[in-house]
């Protein structure tokens, strides 16, 4: 079958998309986005761990015991003297410093750390941009050393991973590189570092790091550092970035064969102090000047993780969009349900693979909008289209009905026309019995065109394509055309059809309508009755209401049927038994005209005694109508 695509609802449906794909792609700038964008960024990080290749650096710590062995933290310069005087002996390819030093201290401690600084080469000290100024370190000691960096750790991640640091920090005029890049851009001995908006360049090496961001570099953390190390194990190591407390080193002198030609990071490591820790997407603690010794390997290494383009994403989530959109509108049934989870497997595994190659794809928005898209075209084709089946469903039943209805009713009164003209062909008649026979296919005629109006309007009013006509009308006059016609049937069965009171009571509404819902009533009541019983039709006005009931001492109805008899084909069992002809249709147009008067049906019976239908209607006053008329005529006082 050829799927119809009408133009209305594909507008409907690529509204229903778009709107999902920018929900989706919003949903991407929240903050719960941005930790599921960081918690995969860690899972895929560990996943992909950084290739094997022997290290250039080595961490010199200045930890807890070393501080409680050498004065503590006040004579921090001595100890720094001491560490620089035990390591220059080795020639360490440079020396860089994490520790701040801008304040003046003790002239002696001054003095002693200047002489070491004078010794050694290559030495690089910290800066920090804090309280709204720099703390570059004091001149004594700034003029031995080649460059000064930068020490910041990641202040954009929101959860306190340090996933990248900033490689530029330029602030009151001044600008520094971070550290780590002044550590590789001595140890490659390059003297000025290139730069264009997208990137740095030292040498041959091409840094991805964009200006707008202060050119983060996202740091490709080698494995978690291996505990205390002999010096063989110290040059053994491979992959790791060894750490040697001082404390160890001066224990140890054979240690510092360990340093030589390495660039050396020396830090301040304090247990208890919290600012010293960095939390790594291995899940794991770090000394901050272990990061920066983590971001000069990863520099050494030249193999970077870059941020996709953001035309990159948006065209991946715009594609898986469309594909949601046009697999749910083009193909149907399971298979639609299968490709679109291969869409959304597509969706999750993408991120990984570029990931596997260096690029870093946000994980949250293409993956919500994948969703969204998938779940709105899976909805929308669900209960939309779904609607428009049943919709287009329903209207074959209808037709059905009508068809059904058409071969029921109307049968008896064309087989009175079809044996009338067959009468008058056949046989010579006289004037008498030719004008009675013309007179009954005339009146047979017009009653087969009022009950094809009568079907046509309730089936029309149904659907709402036309409406109710509200002429007012007394109900006597109609319930009287009715018994004129219910009688010769009523006769035939030796029936009494018996009216109780005046039939007072007037009613607005459709007279053909009401007219064609009282004599079915009332023929139901002749047709479902044995012969030499009584029907009684009476109304009862009161109130805003009138009631109209037909009574009859037929076959009745069990109280279970009571609930069925208003649908449409419904019979009961003793009618189907007593050989009346039937379409079970009567009762449902009769239901759905008093229902469009406004009214309601009311029914009581007890098998073998018979029934009782009440019509009840909302009454017709003309004076009530008058007075609305009354009511919103302009007054001539006002
Ligand atoms: P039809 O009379 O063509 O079968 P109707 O819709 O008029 O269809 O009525 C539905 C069913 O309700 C009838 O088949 C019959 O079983 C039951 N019924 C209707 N009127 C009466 C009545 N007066 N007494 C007993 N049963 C009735």
């Amino acid at each position: 079958m050829k799927r119809r695509w009408p133009a209305k609802s594909t507008l409907g449906y690529t509204a229903v998309i778009v709107g999902c794909f920018a929900l989706g792609m919003l949903a991407g700038f929240t903050s719960f986005a941005n930790e599921v964008d960081s918690a995969m960024y860690d899972w895929m990080f560990r996943l992909n761990p950084p290739q094997a290749a022997s290290t250039q650096s080595i961490v010199l710590m200045i930890d807890d015991p070393t501080l409680k062995d050498l004065g503590g933290i006040r004579s921090l310069r001595s100890i720094l003297a001491k560490a620089l005087s035990r390591i220059s002996t080795v020639q360490p390819k440079l020396v860089a410093i994490d520790v701040i030093l801008t304040d003046p201290g003790d002239p002696s401690e001054d003095e002693r750390l200047e002489n070491a600084l004078k010794a050694t080469p290559n030495v690089i000290l910290a800066t920090d941009f804090s309280n709204d100024a720099w703390e570059d370190p004091i001149p004594g000691l700034r003029r031995w050393a080649v460059a000064v960096g930068t020490t910041l750790a990641d202040e954009k991640s929101l959860d306190g991973v340090t996933r990248q640091i900033p490689l530029e920090e330029a602030e009151r005029r001044e600008r520094h590189w971070a550290l780590s890049l002044e550590a590789f851009r001595v140890a490659r001995g390059v003297t000025r570092i290139l730069e264009t908006p997208d990137d740095l360049q030292l040498g041959s090496t091409v840094i991805p790091a964009r200006r707008k961001d202060n050119r983060p570099l996202r740091i490709r953390y080698l494995r978690d550092r291996s505990p205390a190390l002999s010096l063989k194990d110290l040059l053994a190591q491979r992959d790791v970035i060894p750490t040697v407390s001082l404390k160890d080193l001066l224990a140890q002198p054979e240690l510092v064969e360990g340093f030589r030609g390495k660039a050396v990071f020396v830090g301040v490591y304090s247990n208890t102090a919290a600012r010293d820790h960095v939390v790594t997407p291995w899940g794991g603690h770090m000394a901050g000047v272990e990061v920066n010794a983590q971001a000069f390997e990863t520099l050494q290494r030249g193999i970077f993780y870059v941020d996709s383009r953001n035309d990159t994403m948006l065209a991946f989530c715009i594609a898986v969009a469309v594909c949601a959109g046009l697999l749910f509108a083009v193909t149907g049934g399971w298979i639609t349900y299968g490709l679109a989870a291969l869409l959304l497997l597509a969706a999750h595994t993408v991120p990984f693979l570029f990931f596997h190659r260096g690029i870093v794809f946000p994980y949250f928005a293409p993956l919500s909008s994948a969703w969204l898209t998938v779940a709105g075209a899976a909805i929308y084709q669900h209960f939309v289209v779904r609607r428009q089946l049943f919709k287009s469903e329903d209207q074959r039943t209808r037709y059905r009905q009508a068809i059904h209805f058409v071969t029921h009713e109307m049968r008896t009164p064309l087989t009175a026309i079809q044996g009338s003209s067959e009468l008058i062909g056949r046989y010579n008649l006289n004037d008498d019995k030719r004008k009675q026979i013309a007179q009954m296919i005339n009146s047979e005629s017009k009653r087969l065109a009022r009950m094809i109006q009568t079907f046509l309007d309730i089936e029309r009013l149904t659907d709402g394509q036309i409406e109710l006509k509200r002429e007012p009308f007394d109900l006597k006059e109609v319930v009287n055309s009715c018994l004129d016609r219910a009688c010769p049937i009523a006769e035939r069965k030796h029936i009494a059809l018996h009216v109780d009171g005046g039939l007072e009571g007037s009613v607005r509404g459709d007279r053909e309508l009401l007219e064609y819902a009282i004599y079915n009533l009332l023929t139901n009541a002749v047709k479902y009755s044995s012969s030499d019983t009584e029907v009684l039709i009476s109304t009862r006005p009161g109130g805003d209401q009138v009631r109209l009931s037909v009574r009859d001492q037929g076959m009745g109805m069990e109280p279970k049927e009571l609930k069925k008899i208003f649908q449409k084909f419904y019979r009961t069992k003793r009618a189907e038994a007593s050989g009346e002809q039937g379409s079970g249709i009567g009762l449902s147009l009769v239901d759905q005209i008093v229902q469009h008067h406004k009214g309601n049906m009311e029914v009581t019976s007890v098998p073998g005694e018979g029934s009782c239908f009440t019509m009840v209607l909302p009454a017709f006053s003309p004076v009530k109508v008058k007075e609305e008329a009354g009511s919103l005529m302009p007054s001539r006082d006002r």
